[in-house]
């Protein structure tokens, strides 16, 4: 038995079987094969590579912005696919070790990637992530069939990862995955975030879990405590059985708040509104007891396919979750793209600094059919319910102008096609970088509301990277620099009479809640599976408490007095919830 601890990203208990996968979902299996075939096996790594040559090719064609940087990765892969002295080490190592395509193939880029890696020089050094790329999709031609299967699991499984990717995430049947266990990843870090929507108990930041754990060990994942257990003896099986028992209970019991009102106790009535990265949460939204859709990350349609989508994929989508709202709100994120979430084509442009780089309203501000394309779905669904438009990232007043210039050239568009459309449809921006935190007063005379996405925020204002563990203890929304940020933009939305809410994961967490009532929060928008329990804390809480947690808060200057303080407060009023 080995007990590893991480940081809980999702709760709940799971003890399932675990199934290994690699940050493709490959698994690559090593097998034995006989002298007699070794010819075959070659030719499967001759076939694939072809396939990998065919596929770059039509990448290429399709990419139609060239850079000098683009062109430079196109060819060193294509370099590679073409080395007849690589594939000759392939066949090679099938020959004399009569091992399968997979396994050769595997292990002969890894060796050469290291090797890359060890150059001193950067340029040389930086290759290896490329040589990375190439096998994957090398492989990808291989194990094709065997990939699918990693989305049609058909038993119970715990996950267990070096790094997964959100759409990874996204693609796991909860049905059948039980528990998700990392070595790396953040709290705010995307794939988590899908997790939590999910409603599966993830602990990432494990280290070196992949190391320790075999397919088909016995798992078992701790989402409430950040614990991870490998092989537990039968009493520990038995304790953590009756500890999700307890937990499944609770789960029940907070069930029966879906139509009581979040209200405190001395009547303040605050709204509860789900994040969503997919349509069909939308029913998780409204079992939860949600008021509306307050995040949706639309990006997510993006990021599992290898073509663009089309408006009527962008419309399908919208339209299917603002109808299953009826009359309540959905806040359309546009795109988001970038950074840790890119589409296919962007996995080509290694930016040096991704977080920093070309994503979200900067990249579709760069790529403007693109985003009217998704402008023009937004819009059509505008007719079907109560929809917002809501721009991400924005970090300064020009940059708003311009997205607001595109709208309103799509509107323009669609008058002249005498299409319909909310022309009065509320736009909003997310608060989630320090600039525009501190121009929020500007900022909010061109909007009808804010978002504080405190996941970014936190990471920009701290100059801390929200999914790298090694600093993931100095990530925090509780450091008084990003409270005082949080305090500005909620009073300069109040003075310009808008609407503010928060959907960064802190709107989940239980320490926080009291905490951000008391700075004049009310709408909250929340992983849908969080609802009941936030709900109940709203109900077990005054205003006039929390607005003494508040005051002492930010009259406080550290951020470890802080995280504990609101632990504190909060748990004195609602023990369960800890
Ligand atoms: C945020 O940054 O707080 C946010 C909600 O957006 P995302 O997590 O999608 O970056
Ligand atoms: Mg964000």
């Amino acid at each position: 038995m080995e007990i590893k601890k991480g940081i809980a990203v999702s709760p709940g208990i799971s003890i399932a079987k675990s199934m290994v996968i690699d940050s493709e979902d490959y698994r690559i299996p090593y097998r034995a094969i006989e002298p007699s075939q070794r010819t075959s096996e070659i030719r499967r790594v001759k076939k694939a590579f072809s396939d990998a040559i065919e596929e770059l090719n039509q990448l290429e064609e399709s990419y139609d912005n060239k850079g000098s940087q683009i062109k430079d990765i196109f060819a060193v892969h294509n370099r590679f696919l073409h080395d007849r002295s690589l594939q000759k080490k392939i066949s090679d190592m099938i020959r004399s070790e009569l091992v399968i395509a997979e396994y050769a193939i595997s292990n002969t880029f890894r060796e050469i990637a290291s090797h890359f890696a060890n150059e001193k020089d950067a340029y040389i050094s930086e290759r290896a992530a490329d040589i990375f790329d190439i096998a994957r999709r090398v492989l990808k031609h291989l194990l094709g069939k065997k990939r699918e299967e990693i989305g049609n699991i058909t038993e119970e499984v715990t996950i267990v990862a070096r790094e997964l990717s959100p759409i990874q995430t996204a693609g796991f049947d909860k049905k059948f995955v039980k528990g998700i266990a990392s070595d790396v990843g953040g709290r705010t870090s995307h794939a988590a975030i899908v997790a939590r929507s999910l409603g599966i108990p993830a602990v990432v930041a494990l280290e070196d879990l992949t190391s320790v754990v075999n397919e088909g060990d016995t798992v078992i994942v701790d989402g409430n405590r950040g614990i991870v257990i490998v092989n537990p003896d039968e009493n520990t099986i038995a304790e953590y059985n009756e500890y999700k028992d307890e937990f499944t209970e609770l789960g029940y019991k907070l069930n029966t708040l879906k139509e009581k009102p979040a209200i405190t106790r001395d009547g303040t009535k605050v709204t509860l509104l789900g994040n969503i990265e997919f349509p069909n949460e939308t029913q998780t939204v409204l079992e939860k007891g949600g008021d509306g859709i307050g995040l949706y990350r639309t990006e997510f349609l993006y990021l599992n396919t290898t073509t663009e989508p089309t408006e009527e994929d962008h419309y399908n989508a919208y339209s299917q979750t603002v109808k299953a709202m009826k009359s309540k709100p959905v806040v359309i994120r546009t795109l988001d793209l970038g950074a840790d979430k890119y589409t296919q084509s962007k996995r080509f442009v290694r930016e040096p600094n991704p977080f920093l780089g070309l994503r979200s309203i900067r990249f579709c501000l760069q790529n403007l059919m693109m985003f009217k394309t998704q402008l023009r779905a937004i819009l059509r669904a505008s007719v079907l319910g109560n929809v917002k438009i809501m721009f991400p990232l924005i970090t300064n007043q020009q940059e708003l102008m311009q997205a607001k210039m595109i709208l309103h050239d799509v509107m323009e568009d669609l008058s002249d096609e005498k299409i319909e459309y909310n022309q009065k449809i509320p736009v909003g921006i997310m608060i989630e970088t320090p600039s525009a935190a501190l121009t929020a007063f500007s900022l909010a005379k061109e909007v009808s509301f804010f978002s504080i996405g405190t996941n970014d925020l936190t990471q920009y204002t701290l100059a801390v990277d929200r999914g790298n563990e090694l600093v993931s203890t100095l990530y925090s929304t509780a450091d008084p620099a990003v409270l005082r940020l949080i305090r500005t933009v909620i009073q300069d939305a109040h003075k310009a009479q808008i609407d503010l809410s928060i959907c960064g994961e802190v709107a989940s967490e239980p320490e926080y809640i009291m905490l951000l009532l008391g700075m004049g929060v009310r709408t909250f928008s929340l992983a849908s599976p969080m609802i009941p329990e936030i709900k109940q804390i709203i109900r077990s809480v005054t205003i006039t408490d929390c607005n003494k947690v508040a005051r002492k808060v930010l009259s406080m200057n550290s951020e470890r007095h802080i995280t504990s303080y609101i632990r504190n407060a909060a748990r004195k009023i609602i023990p369960e919830a800890f």
